[in-house]
């Protein structure tokens, strides 16, 4: 059974098989996904939206039902202007935990009416994250057991 329209956000610096794992399980779960990017976080990013965008879309390509798009401003304000009533999260390690249950519990303060729903990768990406991708690519360290070779391209690219 599927139930209609969730959200996915993240700062995807670059998509990693870890999110694209959390990608395909939601995908078979809903109607429509839409992947957004975190615009207003302080975190640094590597590549420009329009880059993390084109990836997301290249890579996404085989599935039907996913859309790519950002945001700024309160992830429940965005989600209910999508008509959106689930937020995806991936939990990896216990390490996630605390952060995703305060964020889930304050935006279900906030907007009773949408629920997050955590998903789990396979556990060979359990310990996987853009950070380290980008640190391995930096050092020209090999990425292509985690990430899509369009984006191994476009990191080995950047730090040429
Ligand atoms: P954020 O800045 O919101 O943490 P990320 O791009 O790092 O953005 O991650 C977006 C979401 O994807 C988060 O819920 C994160 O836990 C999840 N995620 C990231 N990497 C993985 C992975 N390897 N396996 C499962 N979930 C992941």
């Amino acid at each position: 059974m599927k139930k209609n329209m969730a959200v996915y956000p993240g700062t995807f610096d670059p998509i990693t098989n870890g999110h694209l794992d959390i990608i395909e399980r939601a995908s078979d779960l809903f109607d429509k996904v839409i992947v957004t990017i975190a615009l207003n976080t302080n975190k640094k990013p590597l590549f420009t939206k329009q880059e993390r965008m084109d990836m997301i879309r290249k890579v996404t390509g085989n599935f039907k039902n996913i859309e790519v798009d950002s945001f700024d401003g309160l992830l429940v304000d965005y989600a209910a202007r999508k008509n959106a009533s689930v937020i995806i999260r991936g939990l990896r390690a216990v390490s996630d935990f605390e952060y995703e249950f305060q964020m889930s519990l304050t935006n279900r303060k906030l907007a009773p009416n949408i629920t997050t729903i955590f998903l789990m990768p396979n556990e060979k990406y359990s310990y996987l994250n853009s950070s380290l991708v980008k640190e391995l690519a930096k050092f020209k360290g090999k990425t292509s057991c985690f990430v899509p070779d369009y984006v191994r391209e476009k990191l080995e690219r950047k730090f040429k």
